[in-house]
């Protein structure tokens, strides 16, 4: 069994050359443990289940080794945060070990975060929090298997290392995979350093590698931003559509590729708010869930901005970038359509869907459960319709937008049985409640990892009825309110 350390290569972003990153080692951590792996994901990437547990990859994954055949680096990148320009930023606690290549010489890139200091660590240490590593880990497993595109976690390593935010705390590292990590804000850097040929390299570099299909437009770099306007428009009509709200959607974290990344402060949508703000720092909620589409838009323009001088013309970029909100729009409608468990398309289903959500928003009810209560819905009124109207203070509003509803399934030609099935495996049971997060997190910082294992597991199927873990479905207990979540991590 080959050691992970030496299945490890150079990933090809490093050979783009010094202007985008430095190579570095990661800084070891002390006394590293292993806290948890993702089994699913080690089986995509052809890791033997043993490997994940062996000393090579505790060493390997904690920064304490390096791999055998790839260098280590950070790249560079800028942004702007908060919709302020913020200059350069790049990694400064993530550290890219090197890649995977598996038989179709597809690469995966595998990350360390919060492997110590870098020279784009600014004031910070290198260093991430258990908690938020927890939260990154089991988020990142959780998206995925809800079927929305987002960087992985791989491994979950723990230290006793103290690392100092509000109050001591323990540090950790989360191994995190993906295609590729490049930013909106690794175009940003070099835009507004005015170095284009840089600039250039790097769209050249996207383009070739995975979106080879823009080679065969008239302006490929035109081609490449409808391309990312149209993944990254798809990625938050997904967050719209289970309630995710990530919290800190600065330019510097926005994916090329359109994944979800850099798990901070995020949330999923409890008592329906669409003003909700799932990061404490964000006091204006420029984030807010209500917000998301729109910033998207905004972050779009930003790489706009930054590919100009490629594209060439104003009008050209601006074609692209129209783009973003027809395929927010078109895949709101048919993500949206889903939850509703309608298969075809009526000029007043959208009418229909706003008015379940103004419902959702005045009597504050559960987004998750109520869409799957709705799920279980029969054609005709039964008992099923008390587990939904359960969650409704209003009820006489909700009944009243039921007859329309039914009156619009009656419409439906699909069987109404497939009609249920399909919205089961739409509407989530199981999301990554904030009150399960922190749950796991008490415990492992008592050092009993056990439930983060629980709950990775339960998150994996999160669309089928799991009756060991149905309490993972409860609505938040009381204390669960006072849960803040910031930026500190
Ligand atoms: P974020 O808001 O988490 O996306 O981080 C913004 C920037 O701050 C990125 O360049 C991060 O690498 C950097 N950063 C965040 N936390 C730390 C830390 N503890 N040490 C060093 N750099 C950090
Ligand atoms: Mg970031
Ligand atoms: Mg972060």
């Amino acid at each position: 069994m080959t050691r992970l350390s030496e299945r490890l290569q150079d990933s090809q972003f490093s050979q783009l050359g010094d202007a985008f990153f430095t190579r570095l080692q990661a800084t070891p951590l002390s006394q590293p443990h292993y806290i948890a792996h993702s089994s699913r994901l080690a089986q995509e990437l052809g890791i033997a289940e043993d490997l994940m547990r062996t000393e090579d990859s505790l060493t390997l994954l904690s920064g304490n080794q390096t791999p055998a055949q790839a260098q280590p680096l950070a790249a560079v990148y800028s942004g702007h945060q908060f919709g302020v320009w913020a200059g350069q930023l790049g990694d400064g606690r993530a550290i890219l070990l090197g890649a995977l290549c598996d038989s179709a010489g597809q690469e995966t890139e595998i990350q360390l975060k919060g492997a110590g200091l870098t020279p784009y660590s600014r004031s910070g240490d290198g260093r991430a929090v258990l908690r938020s590593s927890i939260r990154e880990f089991l988020c990142s497993e959780a998206m995925a298997a809800l079927g929305i595109p987002t960087s992985r976690a791989l491994c979950l390593t723990g230290s006793a290392q103290m690392v100092y935010r509000e109050t001591p705390e323990t540090s950790a590292v989360v191994t995190r995979t993906a295609s590729s990590f490049i930013r909106f804000g690794s175009f940003e850097h070099f835009y507004y350093q005015r170095k284009f040929e840089e600039l250039r390299q790097l769209a050249d570099f996207v383009i070739q590698r995975y979106f080879p299909a823009c080679l065969q437009h008239e302006n490929p770099y035109q081609a490449l931003l409808i391309q990312v306007c149209e993944r990254t428009a798809e990625m938050i009509a997904h967050w719209q559509a289970v309630g995710f709200m990530h919290g800190v959607m600065n330019t510097d974290n926005m994916s090329i590729l359109g994944l979800t990344l850099d798990y901070g402060p995020f949330g999923f949508m409890e008592a329906f708010d669409e003003n909700h703000i799932c990061n404490h720092t964000d006091q204006q909620g420029r984030y807010s869930y209500r917000n998301q589409p729109s910033i998207g838009n905004w972050n779009v323009y930003a790489l706009g901005q930054a590919l100009l001088p490629l594209i060439g013309s104003v009008e050209q970029t601006e074609q692209a970038l129209s783009s973003y909100r027809q395929s927010f729009e078109q895949h709101w409608a048919r993500l949206s359509s889903a939850k509703f468990g309608l298969a075809s398309s009526q000029p007043e289903d959208k009418v229909l869907i706003d008015d379940f959500f103004q419902l959702l928003q005045a009597n504050h009810a559960d987004m998750t459960n109520s869409f799957r209560a709705l799920s279980h819905l029969d054609q005709q009124a039964s008992d099923a319709d008390h587990s939904l109207s359960n969650l409704f203070i209003d009820r006489t509003g909700l009944a009243l937008w039921l007859q329309r509803y039914r009156q619009r399934l009656a419409a439906e030609t699909r069987p109404d049985t497939a009609r249920k099935t399909a919205m089961l495996a739409t509407n989530p049971k199981y999301v990554l409640r904030n009150y399960l997060a922190q749950q796991s997190i008490e415990r492992a910082q008592q050092g009993d990892f056990s439930e983060i294992q629980r709950l990775l597991q339960v998150l994996q199927t999160p669309f089928e009825e799991q009756p060991a873990f149905e309490h993972y479905a409860a609505l938040p207990p009381d204390w669960a309110a006072d849960l803040e979540v910031s930026c500190s991590s």
